[in-house]
């Protein structure tokens, strides 16, 4: 999944749907799911042959419309299908269940009386049956990479939001035929049947609904990297440079390539929607999505640029360098691991190292992007409440709810996971004088892990990490990964002949230290982090800041008027708070937060020098 990156960059994800993986991955038993009556009902021996077909015959009702045909060998009593609750990489209940209706069942044709028996599935009583066929609608008019959106421009969906699985057959192999409206193309990562039109084949549901469907009269491009066809597939107009696009993103891949050393795919598709934001990863696919205008200036581009290096560099780790929970997937609960963090946090990591090294950022806007994310971090007094491997478990709760007290008492795994994977690089870095790297860490899960097809958990991480240091590193862990303690920034970069320059803000200048949004000329509070003025005097987020000192108060008069305060002078501030009006004195404080930069050290070492180069290329 991703998320947007401070310098400008956006971020992440990425995707990828291989035939081998499965294959080599030995079947784990899943967890099962409880149904009222289970196996009693259930015929479980034999997979049925599972075809679906989607069709778009009104695109302008926002429905898709979904045909499930199941075949038995034998004869069925009962038969139970469900919606997934979530879909991989986005870690967070949704209920796909909720935007299905016209549900039917039936044997030839005779209709087959069903009922629902939980949130997510309808049991059909399905009278000796060899052969049912199903069909329901799925309403489809929200567009985000881990949702369906049909209109009169495309139809993009995923299929763990779309498609039921019949219960206990989730290793089962099915078939996908789309009947696309009017003259609408096809794109997606799942291989074609041959002989068939506009038929895919997924051999279980892990790939099925790792593999996004856009379905529109796209644009595209195609290249080849190491022999393998890459398609970018873009949806919408904008202010796109198709043939810079083409140049840039072989260079990601080709570097994607040299960490690991293949590219573990048959072909990768990119989908690209021009509206909403963010990106989703799959097994040899990823859905973007950007603003139409924002390829334009080159610091948005490299924004975009750095979505796609994160996506795409997840079709390693984390769909394949799998974290202990994350697959086989259980799509009726929540998936638990304190791996986020390594998931999430270090492919932001990779995706700024994969420019960099691609030659599409620059090592000072590199480092400059890593100094911005330290004081961002530094600046939450989060930092103190929850650790890394807490907010990995607790994505589900928090990541994906956050409010205004999210400052307060939590940090997000990406963020803090992009800081304390470029710490642990330069440690293993400097710990093993150049010789190894986090790129030995990943290749070797690679081949260790998901080769052999097992998944990591987090002592396999740290062990993997300490085996390329050389030593310990379970202080490093437990300090920053396990648990809460301020990061020696400085002590860990001057490794590589770095230091972190600390500079204090302007301590003359008043400060209020909330957090403030001007919409529709009211000007109201956001978020009010620990220790500011704002939260020791009681200001509230939700608080509207009517006028100070009398005076109408907007963002821009705020702050010419703010200019001209000292800490500890007094303002009258009129807020609404509930839709009541009243007046606070307010004491002004002091700013406490720090700018944080990089510069080398004086008189780096030649150890210092070759560590650098090695890291980022060019001279210190
Ligand atoms: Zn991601």
């Amino acid at each position: 999944m991703s998320k947007i990156l401070n310098f400008s960059a956006l971020l992440l994800l990425s995707t990828a749907t291989l035939l081998t993986m499965y294959k080599e991955t030995p079947a784990k038993p899943r967890p099962t799911t409880k149904d009222p009556k289970p196996s009693a009902v259930h015929t479980r021996d034999a997979a049925p042959d599972i075809a679906y077909t989607v069709s778009m015959s009104k695109p302008w009702t926002h429905l898709l419309e979904v045909e499930m045909r199941l075949k038995w060998p034998t004869a069925q009593k009962a038969v139970d299908v469900k919606m997934p609750v979530w879909t991989p990489g986005s870690y967070l209940i949704r209920e796909y269940a909720r935007h299905v209706q016209d549900f039917a069942a039936r044997s030839g044709a005779a209709q087959l009386e069903w009922a629902k028996i939980n949130k997510n599935t309808w049991r059909i009583d399905a009278k000796g049956s060899k052969e049912i066929l199903l069909s329901y609608r799925v309403y489809s008019n929200e567009l985000t990479v881990r949702t369906n959106e049909l209109n009169d421009e495309h139809a993009f969906w995923n299929n763990g939001a779309t498609l039921m699985f019949p219960a206990g057959q989730l290793a089962a192999a099915s078939t996908v035929t789309v009947q696309p409206y009017g003259n609408w193309k096809i794109a997606t990562g799942l291989p074609k049947v041959p002989g068939q039109t506009n038929t895919f084949r997924a051999q279980n549901f892990d790939v099925l609904y790792d593999s996004p469907f856009e379905v529109s009269n796209f644009t595209e491009i195609t290249f080849n990297v190491h022999g393998k066809p890459h398609r970018v597939v873009i949806s919408g107009e904008g202010n796109y440079d198709l043939r810079q696009i083409a140049k840039d993103i072989p260079k990601i891949v080709e570097e994607g390539y040299k960490v690991f050393g293949e590219l573990p795919y048959d072909d990768y598709t990119f989908i690209v929607n021009l509206r909403g934001g963010g990106g989703l990863e799959h097994l040899n696919s990823t859905a973007l999505q950007w603003n139409r205008w924002g390829f334009k200036p080159a610091g948005r581009y490299n924004g975009f640029l750095g979505l796609v290096a994160h996506e795409y560099f997840h079709l390693w780790n984390v769909k394949r360098i799998r974290p202990d929970a994350l697959g086989p997937f259980d799509y009726e609960n929540e998936n638990y691991t304190k791996l986020l963090w390594v998931a999430e946090g270090m492919t932001s990591y990779y995706e700024g190292v994969l420019l960099r090294r691609a030659g599409l950022l620059s090592d000072s806007a590199f480092l400059q992007s890593k100094a911005s994310a330290i004081e961002q971090l530094q600046a939450r007094p989060g930092r103190f409440e929850t650790s890394l491997e807490e907010a990995s478990m607790d994505a589900w709760i928090k990541y994906y709810r956050q409010d205004e007290n999210s400052i307060n008492n939590q940090i997000s795994y990406y963020d803090k996971g992009d800081i304390v994977s470029m710490m642990l690089d330069v440690t293993i870095r400097s710990a093993s004088n150049g010789a190894r790297s986090t790129d030995d860490v990943l290749r070797y899960l690679y081949n260790e892990f998901y080769k052999k097809g097992r998944n990591y958990t987090p002592t396999d991480f740290q062990k993997a990490c300490e085996l390329m240091a050389g030593k310990s590193l379970d202080d490093f862990f437990s300090k920053y990964v396990r648990g809460e303690a301020e990061i020696d920034y400085d002590g860990i970069v001057r490794g590589i002949g770095l230091t972190v320059n600390v500079t204090e803000p302007n301590r003359s200048r008043a400060y209020l230290g909330a957090d403030l949004s001007e919409q529709d000329g009211r000007l109201t509070i956001r978020s009010v982090a620990a220790g500011t003025p704002a939260y020791d005097q009681g200001l509230n987020t939700g608080d509207q800041i009517v006028a100070i000192d009398g005076f109408r108060a907007t963002q821009t008069f705020l702050q010419s008027y703010l200019g001209d305060k000292k800490p500890n002078d007094k303002v009258k501030l009129t807020i609404f708070r509930f839709d009541k009006l009243r007046d606070v004195t307010f004491t002004l404080g002091t700013d406490l937060r720090k700018d944080y930069g990089f510069s080398p050290v004086e008189n780096p070492t030649p150890d210092q020098r070759r560590l650098y180069k090695d890291y980022l290329g060019g001279d210190l």
